[in-house]
């Protein structure tokens, strides 16, 4: 029997020692290094003050557990992993602390599995190291969940591709070192046969960033971390394509998969910060001469929450295990990763506007960290795509089985199945039952 809720006890260790590690050592960086940058750019005051927290995480043997050990990580499977990051994604900072910061993560992934021995040396070692930050950009200002829609160009011209439009969204393009870019490369073709992945420094002649997009209304125009971008007849060398020309979907598709789990773990993290705070001040306010823990409804918000919360967790926890038994990302990996991607913005929505409405006034004000969290609630429908295509995905690959019935009546009309089932169990049945 290979069902098995439970941590291996010297993984339990790791987790343990960890959780005592991000509450003490990185969360209370999230009080002070508040701009959206500071988790990743390496110009931020907060670099310096992550770095000896690093060597710590390294010396432990946790810095960038998703890698396998060829390159310097520990091979941890999807299923060790997502606990990690469900402590992980209790602070800004963690992730970059641990060496497993979206989208360098997938990015360093990529560049291992498609990257060719110069670009491995160029990039991947520093990015491995976490000594510089890189940018993934597909989205473009027209076009994002739609790929079809895709304009940004790259033609060959001479040795060198020269690559022509504008991309949107591009986190932390502007503090990055290299970009791998998303480019048409033929427009005869469909998509997914015609794009390639390159990439492009960040100093190419010819890449403009036209100004930093932030999340939420907060920050001024101009300022935070995901670059509008143009390429002006921007130019790199024929050799920077990342994987095979036309075959860029297939680099950008592999990326995802782990990534998604990690982030949905994280979420989970966050969730359960919140179901904390809900909690204490349950049982912390009394109003007319009862704590908030003793009125009902109250109570119905406090179970409601639990039960999302565990349903979402052992859903993504289902998934990360799913691609440990399978190696990879297949199919069926593929429909849960859509599926908890969906489900995601409505546990956070549900569970963190409760822990909100719960602490009144207070939970309105910039003095707990839930108006911070109550951000990331529309962020999760959008981010990685929106939870429209998720839910597509999951009811194509479901209906994919599914046969149509054969008759006029589908295959569980009561009256057919009755006379079928009459006819099995004639002899128990007296002439009453069988009329
Ligand atoms: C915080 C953040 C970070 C990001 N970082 C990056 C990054 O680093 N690199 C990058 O390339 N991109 C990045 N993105 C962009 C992200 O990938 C896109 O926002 C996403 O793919 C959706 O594209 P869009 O914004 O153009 O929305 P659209 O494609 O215009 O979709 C808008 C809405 O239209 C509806 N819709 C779209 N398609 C369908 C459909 N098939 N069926 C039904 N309804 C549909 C949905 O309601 C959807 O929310 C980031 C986005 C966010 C919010």
């Amino acid at each position: 029997m290979s069902w098995n809720f439970s941590t291996e006890p010297e993984f339990e260790e790791k987790l343990e020692w960890m959780r005592d590690f991000v509450a003490r050592e990185i969360e209370p960086m999230d009080l002070v290094f508040r701009k959206p940058g500071d988790p990743f750019d390496p110009r931020s005051p907060a670099r310096k003050a992550m770095a000896p927290l690093k060597e710590v995480v390294k010396a432990r043997g946790l810095w960038a557990c998703h890698l396998g050990p060829e390159l310097g990580g520990q091979g941890y499977g999807q299923l060790h992993l997502g606990l990690m990051n469900e402590i992980l994604g209790r602070s800004r900072f963690a992730p970059t602390v641990f060496g497993t910061q979206a989208p360098d993560t997938g990015n360093a992934e990529v560049l291992a599995r498609f990257g060719t021995l110069e670009q491995k040396a160029r990039y991947l070692k520093p990015l491995l190291d976490g000594e510089i930050v890189s940018c993934f950009s597909m989205t473009e200002p027209q076009a994002g969940a739609d790929p079809g829609e895709f304009s940004c160009t790259a033609q060959l011209d001479g040795g060198e591709w020269v690559i022509e439009g504008e991309k949107w969204f591009a986190s932390h393009a502007d503090m990055a070192e290299f970009l791998i870019v998303m480019c048409i490369t033929n427009p005869e073709v469909a998509v997914h046969a015609g794009s390639t992945t390159i990439i492009v420094p960040r100093n190419a002649p010819g890449l403009e960033i036209i100004r930093n997009t932030a999340v939420g209304p907060k920050d001024e125009i101009g300022s935070g971390v995901h670059g509008y971008l143009r390429f002006n007849a921007c130019r790199v060398p024929r050799a920077n394509a990342l994987g095979e020309v036309g075959e860029g979907f297939k680099v950008a598709q592999s990326r995802l998969g782990g990534g998604r789990i990690h982030h949905a773990m994280r979420t989970v993290g966050m969730l359960n910060k919140a179901m904390e705070m809900m909690c204490e001040r349950a049982v912390s306010r009394v109003t007319k001469g009862e704590r908030l823990a003793d009125k009902q409804m109250v109570q119905e918000r406090i179970a409601d929450s639990y039960t999302q919360i565990t349903q979402f967790r052992l859903h993504v926890l289902y998934a990360a295990w799913l691609m440990d038994q399978d190696k990879g990302y297949t199919h069926r990996v593929r429909r849960e990763i859509s599926a908890i991607k969906a489900a995601m913005p409505g546990v956070l929505k549900d569970v963190i506007y409760r822990a909100l409405h719960l602490h009144g006034s207070l939970g309105m004000s910039n003095e707990t960290p839930l108006m911070d969290m109550w951000q990331y609630v529309p962020e999760m429908g959008i981010v990685d795509g929106p939870t429209e295509v998720h839910k597509v995905s999951v009811a194509r690959d479901i209906l994919r089985h599914v046969a149509p019935a054969t008759g006029k009546w589908p295959s569980y009309f009561v009256p057919d199945r009755r006379a079928a089932a009459q006819k099995k169990f004639a002899a128990y049945l007296g002439e009453e039952i069988m009329r």
